[in-house]
């Protein structure tokens, strides 16, 4: 075993030691780091809180109701005591919202990877991902014992080489995200849902950075594609677009029935607080009900993303709400986002284990919170400090 002190200390040498950083929200877009109460005001760059739903009165009330009327606890799991009605009238409007027969909800969109993947796959089974799906995902597979296999990311010929080596693909899971939560890229669907009817596995989509955004009413990248049929399994979170926190995951009847009965981290874990359950029913009818927020968003990030390119940012800045300024090494990285910090702009330096070497990257995210000036602040501070840090990323 390592000695704490020992790895504490390489980590801190190799700028890659993660530390907590308690920030006060101002509700404007601005957050105010708690060790600095002095300090001016950052833009916050680095939330997921992309249609600005956290602060929305509609979560804030329905949430405030139910905490008045049904208590700050669910007081069991759901499959003790703790099943609650308003449990299931989010999950029926889920599975709406993702034309799935019926749905499941889980503690966190961690807890439902970490529990759906090793209720499917077990010895003897294959677990196919992309390299670079989300650590829960992963953790996910190595709970299951099943063979996990790797394809480079988004290379569907490399995934349907490794199920050709794979004797029985009829008995192989396919996980993959619709969005990639650190490279702001989208997973091609309509390909994969190809592969799948000529292969056979089961296919199951995190849609965490994608549900609320995409789709006529918000369902996610499954439902603009239009191959929500195909995929076997919808995931995604409520603590992301949603504003709220919480998860679920979205299939066949047959399928839900069954992860009640398999999935660990349903079944041995404390149902949902109602008013957290009440603020998510209130994000999902908000988001079907009209495409206004999320055009509003679009709005702004296209703001963002033109901003920097008319500033002669070279970089693909891709197809989504997630911006990845990828600078190589995590020292760099940190450099980049103390001195965006000292410009009044809060982004996070993202750094390995979570990304691969040498891909240290600073990651943007436009939300509802930022306004047009807020959007010109944002991006004039990027550039100054591409400029001064990585000029070859500029024209
Ligand atoms: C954030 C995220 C999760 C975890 O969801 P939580 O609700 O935050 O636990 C899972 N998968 C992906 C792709 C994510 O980005």
């Amino acid at each position: 075993m390592a000695r704490l002190s020992d790895w504490l200390r390489e980590r801190r040498e190799s700028g890659g030691l993660r530390e907590l950083r308690p920030v006060e929200r101002l509700g404007d877009g601005r957050i105010r780091l708690a060790a600095l109460p002095g300090a001016p005001p950052l833009l916050d760059f680095s939330s997921n809180d992309y249609l600005a739903l956290s602060a929305h009165p509609a979560l804030i009330d329905s949430g405030r109701r139910a905490l008045a009327e049904l208590g700050a606890g669910s007081g069991a799991a759901r499959l003790m005591s703790g099943d609650l009605v308003i449990h299931h009238q989010l999950e029926e409007a889920v599975a709406g919202l993702k034309g799935k027969e019926a749905a499941l909800l889980f503690g966190s969109g961690f807890m439902a990877n970490a529990g759906v993947i090793p209720a499917l796959a077990g010895r003897g089974d294959t677990v196919c991902i992309d390299r670079l799906d989300h650590a829960s995902i992963y953790d996910g597979c190595r709970l299951s014992g099943a063979r996990l296999h790797r394809f480079r990311h988004n290379d569907l010929a490399h995934l349907e080489e490794l199920l050709q080596k794979n004797p029985d693909s009829g008995k192989c899971l396919v996980v993959v995200e619709s969005v990639y939560s650190m490279d702001g890229d989208r997973c091609p669907l309509a390909e994969l849902v190809a592969l799948r009817k000529r292969h056979g596995f089961l296919l199951m989509v995190d849609e965490a950075h994608a549900t609320g955004l995409f789709g006529l009413n918000g369902g996610g990248v499954v439902e603009e594609e239009g191959v929500g049929d195909e995929v076997d399994l919808v995931m995604g979170t409520f603590g992301k677009a949603l504003g709220s926190y919480g998860a679920y995951l979205a299939g066949s009847r047959e399928m839900i029935d069954y992860l009640v009965n398999r999935a660990r981290s349903f079944i041995y874990s404390t149902a949902l607080p109602p008013a957290v359950v009440a603020a998510s029913l209130a994000a999902v009818e908000l988001v079907r009900q009209s495409s206004e927020l999320r055009d509003d968003l679009w709005r702004r990030v296209a703001i963002f993303k033109k901003l920097l390119r008319d500033g002669g940012l070279k970089a693909d800045l891709g197809p989504t709400q997630i911006i990845p300024i990828t600078v190589g090494e995590s020292a760099r990285a940190l450099r980049m986002a103390e001195a965006l910090r000292a410009r009044g702009i809060f982004a996070t330096a993202v750094r390995p284990p979570t990304v691969p070497e040498n891909t240290a990257r600073l990651r943007f995210s436009v939300t509802r919170h930022l306004d047009a000036p807020q959007l010109e602040e944002g991006a004039a501070a990027l550039l100054a400090v591409l400029k001064e840090f990585a000029p070859e990323l500029l024209a």
